[in-house]
């Protein structure tokens, strides 16, 4: 387990999306400095790492945001998010969502696995916070992640790896 550094929750060290707060959890770092290079590394050095860090931060936030694709029509007329993928690729091969938790996230998640094309889509339901289930037909997208890595994934990316499953899915 780690904690979400936004919400202080406890959540799943494989997890890429905090089933609290439903924000997006920094990625760990590739590696770590040798005690060696730890020495070496000054205080201002620090302070740039620091820097950095956020700026990578900010910049996944706005990989998210571009990934999130509005819907153009009311859901009452195309579904929501999450049934308009079903409709254009098929069922996926695992369906998890957080609703049934005791107690309950405040903020409820499903994720959507396609394990051949490693694809695996987040969403959270879009209802007031600690609202009880259903949530049929509010599931909206946050996000795209690589079931291998654990990175997040662009839309288009995730697109393109899916589309066998959309042509036959038809
Ligand atoms: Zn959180």
């Amino acid at each position: 387990m780690k904690v979400c550094p936004f919400c202080a929750e406890s959540v799943q060290d494989a997890a890429i999306v905090c089933k609290h707060c439903t924000r997006t959890l920094p990625t760990p770092p590739v590696r770590t400095l040798t005690p060696d290079e730890q020495r070496r590394v000054t205080r201002t050095n620090r302070v740039m790492l620091a820097t950095g860090a956020v700026l990578a931060l900010i910049a996944l936030v706005m990989v998210i945001s571009a990934a999130v694709e509005p819907s153009a029509l009311p859901s009452s007329v195309q579904g929501d998010d999450l049934t308009q993928l079903v409709d254009r690729v098929g069922q996926p091969d695992h369906d998890t969502s957080s609703e049934d938790e005791v107690p309950r996230p405040p903020f409820v998640t499903r994720i959507l696995t396609f394990t051949p094309e490693h694809v695996r889509v987040v969403y959270r339901a879009n209802v007031q916070m600690g609202a009880p289930p259903p949530y049929t037909g509010t599931w909206t997208l946050v996000g795209y992640a690589d079931t291998m890595t654990n990175q997040r994934l662009e839309a288009a990316v995730a697109r393109r790896r899916l589309a066998t499953r959309a042509r036959l899915a038809r």
